[in-house]
């Protein structure tokens, strides 16, 4: 019942991609090749049967913004039966919604695959804008003291088969759809896709949003899902771990927390609480620290908070 309501929200919401609608006026590599002579004596066969047009961008309805570590959803047209994002197959529901995110290095431009219910296949550019990153400049020597510690070496691979085997996990939620609440709210302490520089030297970016709170401090699921990952003992890195799968393969982890309130196989609602922020892992104090992300690629948590606001209401 109050899923009706939310559906008729979203669609009041739905805008057009004027960047992508530009750029889809752009001749098509099929039309391009073919000439006026073709498309005549095509025209006697054509005239007996209806041949739906290959669509163009801005057939499809978008929300949000194409770039880097951000999400948009779209409506297919009727026409279209399967979608591919570069190598990444998308998930479509039945009512022809779905989802599909970039990563915080996602090229420039990259191909959106269309295959048509009738068989026929053609490509889409669509361009991604840059994201822009803060650099964070470290006084201190990147740390390689415990990442290479006999310890470490031994724990780690096993943690990231676990991580990677729940992130894999395909679940049933319609979370993917909501609007995303902040899982608690305070001080950002760290920020999605900053480049750390470590005394000259670039370590890796930084794949969540930190949110500094005292350790004990509630946090609640910021959409649907299902709990694909509670870990029982911390992880090296991430300390007690926590992922929660928002259906269409979207995944958010929550790190460093005290204490988990949910297990594995668990179905969450929005807003419900999970946990406690908390310290454990590799942290130098308490910080909820929200990573998202959709089949590989790794996203700004705030982009799937605040997108509705940007789209208009
Ligand atoms: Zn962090």
């Amino acid at each position: 019942m109050s899923e009706q309501c939310h559906d008729r929200r979203v669609m009041a919401t739905w805008v057009g991609w004027p960047l992508l609608a530009m750029l889809s006026m752009m001749p098509l590599a099929a039309a391009a090749r073919q000439g006026p002579t073709a498309m005549a004596t095509d025209a006697a066969k054509l005239s007996s049967r209806v041949v739906a047009p290959l669509p163009k961008l801005e057939d499809f309805r978008w929300r949000g913004t194409a770039q880097q570590g951000g999400v948009v959803q779209g409506y297919r047209p009727a026409s279209v039966a399967a979608l591919w994002l570069g190598d990444i197959a998308i998930s479509v529901a039945d009512d022809g919604q779905f989802l599909m995110a970039f990563d915080r290095d996602a090229p420039s431009m990259m191909k959106l695959t269309v295959r048509m219910k009738d068989g026929r296949e053609h490509q889409l550019a669509m361009p991604v804008s840059a994201g822009k990153w803060r650099i964070e400049h470290v006084n201190a020597p990147m740390r390689g003291a415990a990442a290479s510690s006999a310890e470490f070496t031994r724990r780690r691979p096993a943690e990231l088969a676990q991580i990677q085997e729940a992130r894999a996990q395909e679940v049933v939620s319609d979370g993917w759809r909501q609007i995303f609440q902040w899982p608690v709210t305070g001080r950002f302490s760290g920020f999605f896709g900053a480049q750390r520089i470590y005394q000259g030297v670039a370590g890796s970016y930084h794949s969540g949003t930190d949110v500094a709170v005292a350790a004990g401090t509630p946090f609640v699921a910021p959409a649907d899902g299902v709990v694909v990952l509670a870990a029982a003992s911390p992880f090296t890195l991430e300390g007690n771990l926590l992922i929660i799968s928002h259906g269409m393969g979207l995944s958010s982890g929550f790190l460093h927390c005290q204490r988990l309130d949910v297990k594995r196989g668990d179905i969450v609602h929005q807003g419900q609480r999970l946990g406690t922020v908390g310290a454990t892992g590799r942290a130098t104090g308490p910080h909820m620290h929200w990573g998202v992300s959709w089949r590989g690629q790794r996203l700004n948590p705030g982009d799937f908070v605040e997108r509705r606001v940007s789209g208009g209401a």
